[in-house]
C-alpha cells in the first residue's frame, strides 16, 4: 500500500492509524516501548486501550464523609503507614492511617508490599475505593479496604490527576495507568491531532455514527454528567465504537468463509490401520453422540476443503476424546495436528490425557506454553519442525510465536468464547489451510449462533457419557450456610473435593483478589479448619496454578477456593459439590457450565448457589432456571430474555468473543447491521471515494484482520 504524505498546511496535523507510537505527540520512546510490551504498536491498538472506569475528582468527597458502603474518591495526606504479615499467615498487609482537614481513615491493603516504600508518611495521595465496616479489638472501624492510590503529583501531571473526570485504566505490563491518561490527553484533547475517520463516507452517514475522534475522545475523557450521576460515555459514542468493532467482526467472518472457499489442503482419508489405532488407544466406548460427530469430523477430513467446525457441547459431554481421536488419526497419517486450551493449567491437564492414550503407540507429544523456556523449548520447537514430534497441546502461543511445523494438518481450539473469528482469521492467514475444529461449551442461543459462528459448521454432542447422572442445583442465602458447610464437611470427611467460585465481583481484580484471599483465610481457619485447601486465582504465575493443581489432582486438597473464572475448565474428576459465591452475578449460562465441572467422578454431584444478601428478588427467579432444566439452548435463551441491563458479568461473558464494548446480544441490531454492511463492502462492484478504501482496508488489518485474506476481497 502506498503512503501517503503529510497533507499541506499543519505538518503531520492529521495523524493515521498506522501511525508509528513515537511519532504520536506525547509518547517518549520508553512509552513507546512499554506500550509495544503489552502489545500496542499504533494508534489503532492505542485508542483501544480504553478505560475500565471514571473518576470524578473535581470534588473528592472528604474523609469525614465516609460511611460504611461508599465507593467514593478522596484526596488525602498519608499520616502513617506500615507494612505487616497478616496473622493468617501468607497473606500481606500494608496499613496506613490517612487525613485531610474533615478527618481521618484506616486504609489496608493486600499482597502490595511495595506500597509502604512509595507512600512515605506525608505523601498527598488520591484514593479510590469503598468505605467497609472492620471489626477490631473494641469495636467496629471505617476502613478503605484495598483502595486504588495514586500520588498528587507536582508539576504539569497535576493536571491530568486532578479537577477533572479521569479516566482509569488497566495497569500492563510496565506501563502506568497515569501514563496512559497522559498520552490521551495529548491525542485527544489536543487540537493540533487529529484522529481521521476510517469507515467510508457512505456508512458514517447512513448509520448515523460519530465521528471516530468524537467518539474516542467521549469514551476517554467523558462530559461532566448531570448532577448525581457518575460519569459515563455518550450512547452515540459507545454506538459509533460498537459498530466499528461488529462490523470489523462481521468482515472477518466473510473472509473466513470465503478463504475456505478458496483454499484446499490435503485429503486425510481413512485407512485400515488407523481404525485398528484408534480403536486401540481407546479408553472407554463412545456414545452415540460421539460416534456421530466422529464420523462428520472425518468426513472434513478426508475432503480436500478445510474442515471448519465447530463442535458444541454441555460440560463433560465428551468433547476432548473426538478431538483426540482427530489428532492421532492425523498424526496417524502423516500430519501434525495442536490442541490450543485458553489456559495454562487446563493445556496441561489436556496433555496429559492425551498422553495417557498415546502410551503403546509410536506418536509423541508436546506440551507447549509461553511457559516452556530455555532448552527445553528449543529441543520441542527443533522436533515440531522436524516432525518427530506430530501432536501439541499449548496455549494460544502454539500460533503466536514462531513455532514452525513441519506439516500442520489439524487444529483444536478448546473453549471457543475466548478464541474470537479474528483470531480465526489470523490462524487462515497463516497460508497453510489446516483443519480447524473449534469445541465450545458455552450455551448459545440458537438465534445468535447464527450470527456469532456464521463462518463455522455445526456439530452438537447431544449425549452425557454414562455414569452420569444429573448434578442436584440449589439456590440458598446466608441463612443456610452454615447448613451448608456441615454438608460440606460431609462430603470432604468422605473423602471428595469441594470447589468454591468466586465471580468477578468488581471491576478490579485487585479488590477480586482481596475478596477471595480474605474468604480463602476465613474458610481455612473458620468452617474447614484442618481440610487441605488451596487457593487458585487469576494472578498466580502458571508454576503456582500448576503446583495447586497437581495437588488437586492427587487429592491431597480437598477444598479448592478459585476466583473468577478463569479456571472454568478445570477438571476435578473427584469434585462432588461446587459452591458459587454471589451466584446471582454470573450469567445462567456460565453457571450452567460451572456446575458442569462436578459430578464426575460416577459419584452424585451437587452445585450450591449463594445468593448474596443483595441479591434481588428477579436475580434470585432467575438463578431458579437452573434448579428447572439443564439444557444449555434452554438456558442460553432464558439468559437473553431475561438478563437486565445492569447484568455486567453476563455481559462480559458474552464479550468474550473478543470485543471490548459490543455485546451480541445486547447489540444484536448493530450485529445484524453490521454483517449487511460486511456485505455491502466487500462487493466488488461497490464504487468508493477517493482513499476511502485505502483507509478501510488498511484500518481492518491494523485490527488484526488477516491481510492474506483481504487481498482476496474485493
Ligand atoms: P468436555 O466435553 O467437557 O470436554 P470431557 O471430554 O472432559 O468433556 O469428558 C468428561 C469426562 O467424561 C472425562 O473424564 C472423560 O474421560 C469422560 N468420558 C468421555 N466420553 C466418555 C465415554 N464415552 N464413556 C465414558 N466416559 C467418557
Ligand atoms: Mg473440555
Amino acid at each position: 500500500m502506498e503512503r501517503r504524505t503529510s497533507q499541506p498546511g499543519g505538518p503531520s496535523s492529521a495523524l493515521r492509524t498506522t501511525e508509528g507510537l513515537t511519532l504520536l505527540p506525547g509518547i517518549t520512546a520508553a512509552t513507546a516501548r512499554r506500550l509495544a510490551a503489552v502489545g500496542v504498536r499504533d494508534l489503532e491498538g492505542l485508542l483501544w486501550r480504553l478505560p475500565f472506569r471514571y473518576e470524578d475528582r473535581r470534588r473528592p468527597s472528604s474523609l469525614g464523609a465516609a460511611r460504611p458502603g461508599l465507593a467514593a474518591c478522596f484526596q488525602a495526606r498519608i499520616a502513617a503507614i506500615h507494612p505487616r504479615r497478616s496473622y493468617r499467615g501468607g497473606v500481606h498487609l500494608t496499613e496506613a492511617i490517612v487525613q485531610d482537614d474533615t478527618g481521618s481513615l484506616h486504609a489496608v491493603w493486600f499482597n502490595q508490599p511495595w506500597l509502604s516504600k512509595g507512600l512515605p508518611a506525608g505523601t498527598e495521595v488520591y484514593l479510590y475505593g469503598k468505605v467497609g465496616l472492620y471489626s477490631v479489638r473494641g469495636g467496629l472501624r471505617l476502613q478503605l479496604e484495598n483502595p486504588e492510590v495514586e500520588k498528587v503529583a507536582d508539576g504539569p501531571d497535576q493536571a491530568l490527576l486532578a479537577d477533572r473526570i479521569v479516566p482509569v485504566y488497566r495497569r500492563e505490563g510496565d506501563l502506568h495507568p497515569r501514563t496512559l491518561r497522559r498520552v490521551f490527553l495529548k491525542i485527544l484533547l489536543d487540537p493540533g491531532v487529529e484522529v481521521p475517520e476510517v469507515l467510508p463516507t457512505d456508512v458514517v452517514r447512513e448509520e448515523a455514527l460519530v465521528a471516530r475522534a468524537e467518539a474516542f475522545r467521549n469514551v476517554h475523557f467523558p462530559p461532566a454528567p448531570t448532577e448525581g450521576l457518575p460519569p459515563s460515555p455518550s450512547p452515540q459514542a459507545l454506538r459509533r465504537l460498537v459498530f466499528e468493532e461488529l462490523l470489523r467482526f462481521q468482515w472477518a467472518l466473510a473472509l473466513v468463509r470465503r478463504d475456505r472457499e478458496l483454499q484446499s489442503g490435503p485429503a486425510i482419508s481413512p485407512s485400515h490401520d488407523a481404525g485398528e489405532l484408534l480403536r486401540r488407544v481407546l479408553p472407554f466406548r463412545l456414545t452415540g453422540a460421539q460416534r456421530r460427530v466422529l464420523r462428520e469430523v472425518f468426513e472434513d477430513l478426508a475432503s480436500p476443503r478445510p474442515m471448519y467446525r465447530l463442535l458444541h457441547g454441555d460440560v463433560g459431554s465428551g468433547k476432548t476424546v473426538v478431538a483426540f481421536l482427530a489428532m492421532i488419526f492425523a498424526a496417524h497419517r502423516g500430519l501434525q495436528a495442536a490442541y490450543m486450551a485458553p489456559t495454562e493449567v487446563l493445556a496441561r491437564q489436556q496433555y496429559l490425557k492425551l498422553e495417557a492414550m498415546l502410551k503403546g503407540t509410536d506418536l509423541r507429544a508436546a506440551f507447549l506454553t509461553s511457559g516452556v523456556k530455555g532448552k527445553g523449548r528449543r529441543d520441542i520447537l527443533a522436533e515440531v519442525a522436524a516432525g518427530r514430534i506430530q501432536l501439541l497441546v499449548g496455549t494460544q502461543s502454539l500460533f503466536q510465536e514462531k513455532v514452525a511445523y513441519r506439516a500442520l494438518g489439524l487444529v483444536v481450539i478448546d473453549e471457543q468464547h475466548r478464541f474470537g473469528v479474528l483470531q480465526r482469521a489470523q490462524l487462515v492467514g497463516k497460508g497453510r489451510s489446516p483443519n480447524v475444529l473449534v469445541m465450545t461449551a458455552t450455551p448459545i442461543p440458537r438465534s445468535l449462533a447464527l450470527t456469532l459462528y456464521g463462518d463455522l459448521d455445526l456439530s452438537v454432542l447431544d449425549e452425557m457419557p454414562p455414569g452420569r447422572s444429573p448434578v442436584v442445583t440449589v439456590i440458598r442465602d446466608e441463612g443456610a450456610r452454615r447448613k451448608a458447610e456441615v454438608f460440606l464437611r460431609k462430603e470432604m470427611d468422605a473423602g471428595r473435593q469441594v470447589f468454591v467460585v468466586f465471580p468477578l465481583v468488581e471491576e478490579s481484580e485487585v479488590l477480586d483478589l482481596q475478596a477471595a484471599t480474605e474468604a480463602f483465610a476465613r474458610l481455612s481457619t473458620g468452617a474447614f479448619r484442618g481440610y487441605p485447601s488451596a487457593l487458585l486465582h487469576g494472578r498466580m504465575k502458571p508454576e503456582e496454578k500448576e503446583t495447586v493443581m497437581a495437588k488437586v489432582r492427587s487429592g491431597e486438597v480437598r477444598l479448592l477456593v478459585a476466583t473468577t473464572v478463569v479456571e472454568v475448565g478445570v477438571d476435578l474428576p473427584e469434585a462432588s459439590v461446587m459452591v458459587v459465591e454471589n451466584s446471582e452475578r454470573f450469567g445462567l449460562a456460565q453457571l450452567h457450565q460451572l456446575r458442569g465441572r462436578v459430578g464426575r467422578g460416577g459419584q452424585k454431584g451437587y452445585c450450591v448457589l449463594m445468593a448474596s444478601p443483595a441479591a434481588s428478588p428477579e436475580s434470585i427467579e432467575r438463578l431458579r432456571v437452573l434448579e428447572r432444566t439443564r439444557d444449555g439452548f434452554e438456558i442460553a435463551e432464558a439468559d437473553l430474555r431475561l438478563r437486565g441491563g445492569g447484568d455486567l458479568a453476563g455481559i462480559r461473558q458474552w464479550g468474550g468473543a473478543g470485543f471490548r464494548l459490543a455485546d451480541p446480544v445486547r447489540d444484536h441490531d448493530t450485529l445484524i447491521r453490521a454483517r449487511e454492511w460486511a456485505v455491502r463492502l466487500s462487493d466488488p462492484g461497490r464504487s468508493w471515494g477517493t482513499g476511502e478504501r485505502e483507509r478501510y482496508l488498511e484500518w481492518l488489518e491494523r485490527s488484526g484482520v488477516s491481510p492474506s485474506g483481504l487481498a482476496q476481497i474485493g
